[in-house]
């Protein structure tokens, strides 16, 4: 039988590409989202994909919603936590609430998500824990002291926990996609993104597919022996 992934954030964007990745490559795929029905119900009809509403950053409700989806489609075997939003501001202008957010999504939301399906995955003996983290959490960038911190802290987590997955077949990879053309960022003024293309060597932006196919590499049966790994995927705009 097919295994079963579940991807957060994955009705749009770059979650969107790479669950339509692992349905094409044979996985039984769930999609979670946060709040845009619209979006989330036309991509069932059109991929053909479950979607789950909830938030990750509420533990109790990542652990209901995991509960649902594995009475629905079996045990998740491979998580891919992609949910993440971002706040920008100067650290001068931050808020507390700027501040929370961010990080009880991209960091707390992690925890929140990999924590329920844990148990599972170490009973079974195999398991994948795949983060989206970010450019920024490898380098920093101003106006983003929440982001940064929150995708630095998911590279440091998947190290970690990578220790403690390996003997029982789980591996925890983190991937640092550098510039995607989604929502987010096209939600950023165009002079300034011209700027953000002119720094990368490849010349243009990311493909949301580019991510899909690093998560279907670190997924897959044959990539047992990669783990607590950080892929970056930048177009050379940064190199580590
Ligand atoms: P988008 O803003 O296009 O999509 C974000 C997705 O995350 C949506 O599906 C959204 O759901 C979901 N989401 C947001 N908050 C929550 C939450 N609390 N609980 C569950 N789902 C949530 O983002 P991208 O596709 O651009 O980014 C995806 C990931 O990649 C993020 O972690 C981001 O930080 C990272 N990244 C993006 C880069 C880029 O250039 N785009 C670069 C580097 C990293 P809904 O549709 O309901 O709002």
């Amino acid at each position: 039988m097919a295994r079963v992934a579940l991807v957060t954030g994955g009705s749009r964007g770059i979650g969107a590409a790479i669950s339509v990745a692992l349905k094409n490559a044979g996985y039984n795929v769930a999609a979670n989202y946060a709040g845009n029905d619209e979006v989330a119900a036309k991509f069932k009809v059109e991929t053909g994909i479950p979607v789950y509403k909830w938030s990750v950053a509420d533990y109790e409700a990542c652990a209901a919603g995991i509960r649902q989806v594995e009475a629905d489609l079996g045990p998740v075997d491979i998580l891919v936590n992609n949910a993440g939003i971002t706040r920008d501001a100067m650290f001068h202008k931050m808020t507390r609430e700027q501040w929370k957010e961010v990080i009880e999504t991209n960091l707390s939301g992690v925890f929140n998500m990999t924590h329920p399906v844990w148990g599972g995955m170490r009973e079974r003996k195999f398991g994948r824990v795949i983060i989206i983290s970010s450019i920024n959490g490898q380098k920093g960038q101003a106006g983003q002291t929440n982001y940064s911190a929150s995708k630095a802290g998911d590279i440091g987590f998947t190290k970690a926990l990578a220790q403690e997955g390996a003997r029982a077949g789980i591996t925890v990879n983190v991937i640092c996609p550098g510039y995607i053309a989604t929502d987010m960022v096209m939600a950023v003024p165009e002079k300034v993104r011209e700027q953000i293309v002119a720094q990368i060597p490849t010349g243009r932006l990311g493909k949301p597919e580019e991510v899909g196919r690093c998560v279907v590499f670190l997924a897959s049966d044959e990539a047992g022996f990669i783990t607590g790994s950080t892929i970056t995927a930048n177009g050379g705009q940064y190199i580590v």
